[in-house]
């Protein structure tokens, strides 16, 4: 709380430092000190998180109306909202429908090629009453193409010319009022007044803040509002940025790790493989990072299979050397008994006491487990994320790996290292990203990356096919399981759904009626509880289920070395990563493996995308090929940047500001890291404000 506050009020003085007004008003006053907001008006105001005036004055339109870029009905765009100068014809009907529900009122019109089209309103009868036959307006709403002919909805009468913004609004306050309150708000901004340092104003063309906000709430010309937008984007960016790189270089803490005086060949030399050049220099990376002061925050990406495991118990095994309990949290309780028994294998000879801590252990045991920890009998405890509640104290804590999936927000790094005097952190992700994609997603971290499969892979052949080949699928999953071998069907329903996506639950059943009777079909999904999960999931490592049907739950890491095909049903669901991340649950020994997608979507997008995964097992290029065909987004759906909410920023739109901001957030901190410069203090403040939320894992 008090950090928050402290955080506050360096942003509160660095308003006031950057020459907006000061005096009785300023921009962090109420909303209710503007003429014309009343109690009401600013409990309308509550609702869009807007307290001040600086809030409204950052309330940015979601997007502009173009008046005089209107179109005639040749041309419009459906089911799209629309510009159309037309002259109303007659007023056709107004009617009750449904049991006096809904009242319609029906105009006929005219665009400018004299081509008519009907306005339909719903319980709108003043708006209706106000349109005059024979007047021409200007109507903004979405055109429906019908057999009957073409009809626009509920459209707005545009009153003016130029560019219209249109604001998240809420009912009681309109675009004309929101406009007049922000005439008034935007005197209080000083004239000559910068949120960017001078040199980036100059380097960028970007304007003072007065005249930007005048040009996003005040259009006269696109250029206008984009530049003015732009400028906001940047800011947002410029400060996440810097952010991140504060959190990589200044963690407060001295790294207390003394590993660099561990042997780490030790343990290299009784592994029953030979590690691979890329997983070396990792490991070397890492420890690199350990051995200098400030902690290290480092994420390993590496295709599935990649070997990335054996990565994390080299250092494990370094830290627990050097006398300090390393943790090692894992998505789900399967995926954490699994490298519990990775690395009680991998540490057999070295005498080091592990320990798994997972939710569905009894509460005895479970409590002995946590006294084991606090008094260090435990080198290294594997779990899910109840390692980290509050109950559980480590006596020593060095490093922290997480697999899979998870990222820690800032808020959590923070909690993590407060566990013990100095705790590492080691990510490790199956999802690999572009590098540069990379960098600004994962500012605050280092990254390595594995870029090599330990030798003697086999590539797992990929198909497309539509569903009339199930027949022929089914025939051929027959054939792999009369060679013992096991197969994964993975649907994207749980149960019965309606548009026509196959579900766990019914399709384990249909396997039933086509042949597989005498085989055994297991069903696993997230609605399954731990136990059961726990029960299939084992007969499946067993070998004693032959066909596994689920969801995406085994997205994760699980090895079944005996499982050699995996069949994907409705492909066009799933995200390019997602399908190379499920692919990667065969192939994991040295069996001939086969991914079969099935796909009825014909669309080009889908093709390309299905096509990508035929022609290719690496991780890094599915990526690459995603990047270029969706742009950054998908990457974002999948690892979120979590910590930060922007206003107006959207790093998928935004992706090469992010970039610009990322060269010149660097150039900021070098010749000012801890941002005392005047110029820079804007920047600060805006920083601890973009920071200070409350985060969550992601
Ligand atoms: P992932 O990167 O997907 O987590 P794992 O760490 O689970 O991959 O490794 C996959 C499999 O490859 C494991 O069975 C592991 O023992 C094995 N493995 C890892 N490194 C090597 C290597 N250098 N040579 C041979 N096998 C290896
Ligand atoms: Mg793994």
């Amino acid at each position: 709380m008090c950090k928050v506050l402290c955080i506050e009020l360096v942003f509160i003085l660095s308003i006031l430092i950057i020459g907006l007004k000061v005096g009785v008003m300023n921009l962090l006053s109420s909303i209710d000190c503007l003429k014309n907001v009343g109690v009401k008006r600013a409990e309308l105001y509550k609702k869009l998180n807007i307290y001040t005036i600086y809030d409204l004055l950052t309330y940015f339109p979601r997007e502009y109306i173009n008046c005089s870029e209107s179109r005639t009905i040749k041309c419009v765009r459906f089911n799209e909202k629309n510009v159309v100068k037309a002259r109303v014809l007659s007023k056709l009907s107004a009617k009750w429908f449904k049991n006096k529900k809904v009242f319609v009122c029906k105009v006929l019109a005219a665009d400018e090629d004299e081509e008519t089209f009907e306005i339909i309103y719903f319980n709108n009868t003043y708006i209706y009453s106000k349109l005059c036959v024979g007047s021409f307006y200007i109507f903004y709403g979405r055109f429906e193409k019908k057999p009957c002919g073409v009809s626009l909805l509920a459209p707005e009468v545009l009153q003016s010319v130029g560019f219209i913004p249109k604001y998240s609004l809420t009912k009681g306050l309109t675009t004309n009022i929101l406009q007049s309150n922000l005439k008034q708000a935007i005197l209080y901004v000083k004239d000559c007044c910068y949120i960017l340092p001078r040199e980036l104003i100059l380097k960028y063309n970007f304007t003072d803040l007065k005249t930007a906000l005048l040009n996003i709430h005040f259009p006269k010309t696109k250029q206008q509002y984009e530049k003015a937008r732009e400028m906001f984007i940047f800011k947002e960016l410029l400060c996440w940025q810097v952010g991140l790189l504060k959190l990589k270089s200044s963690v407060g803490l001295r790294n207390k790790s003394k590993i660099k005086d561990i042997d780490v060949n030790e343990f290299l030399n009784a592994l029953p493989f030979k590690i691979t050049g890329a997983q070396r220099r990792v490991i070397y990376e890492c420890i690199a990072d350990c051995s200098k002061d400030i902690l290290m925050n480092r994420l390993i990406q590496g295709d599935v299979g990649s070997g990335k495991t054996v990565v994390a118990a080299a250092l494990a095994f370094m830290f627990v050397r050097a006398g300090m309990q390393v943790a090692l949290m894992a998505p789900t309780d399967i995926l954490a008994r699994q490298h519990y028994n990775t690395f009680c294998n991998f540490f057999k000879t070295f005498n080091i006491n592990i320990c798994v801590l997972v939710g569905s252990l009894k509460v005895k045991e479970k409590n002995k487990l946590i006294e084991g920890i606090k008094n260090g009998e435990y080198s290294v405890v594997i779990g899910t994320h109840a390692i980290f509640q509050d109950s559980v104290v480590f006596k020593n804590l060095g490093l922290v790996i997480t697999d899979e999936q998870h990222r820690f927000g800032v808020k959590q790094r923070e909690k993590l290292i407060a566990k013990g005097e100095s705790v590492n952190i080691l990510v490790m992700s199956a999802t690999p990203i572009p590098r540069t994609l990379a960098l600004i997603v994962y500012g605050d971290m280092n990254v390595s990356t594995i870029d090599e499969l330990p030798p003697g892979r086999v590539a797992v052949s990929t198909y497309c096919v539509n569903s009339k080949m199930r027949k022929r699928v089914f025939n051929f999953l027959e054939k792999e399981i009369n060679n013992k071998h096991q197969v994964y069907i993975v649907c994207p329903a749980i149960e019965d759904s309606k548009n026509n996506v196959q579900n766990v639950c019914c399709y384990a059943n249909m396997l039933k009626e086509n042949g597989f009777l005498k085989y055994n079909v297991g069903v696993m999904h997230g609605q399954l509880d731990a136990a059961a999960k726990n029960s299939v999931m084992q007969n499946f490592v067993n070998g004693s289920i032959d066909i596994l049907v689920t969801t995406t739950v085994i997205e994760v890491g699980v090895d079944v070395l005996n499982a050699s095909v995996i069949v994907i049903e409705n492909a066009e669901m799933f995200g390019l990563a997602q399908l190379h991340q499920l692919r990667g649950r065969v192939g994991r020994g040295n069996l001939k493996s086969y991914c079969i997608l099935i796909s009825d979507l014909k669309s080009p997008d889908n093709k390309e995308r299905m096509r990508a995964l035929c022609d290719t097992n690496s991780g890094f290029e599915i990526a690459r090929k995603d990047l270029s065909l969706r742009g950054p987004g998908d990457f974002f759906g999948i690892k979120q940047h979590g910590d930060v909410e922007f206003k107006i920023a959207n790093l998928k739109r935004d992706f090469r500001i992010a970039c610009i901001c990322k060269k010149e957030a660097e150039h900021i901190l070098a010749l000012d890291k801890d941002l005392t410069r005047k110029e820079n203090l804007s920047i600060k403040g805006a920083v601890n404000k973009l920071f200070s939320g409350d985060y969550v894992v992601i």
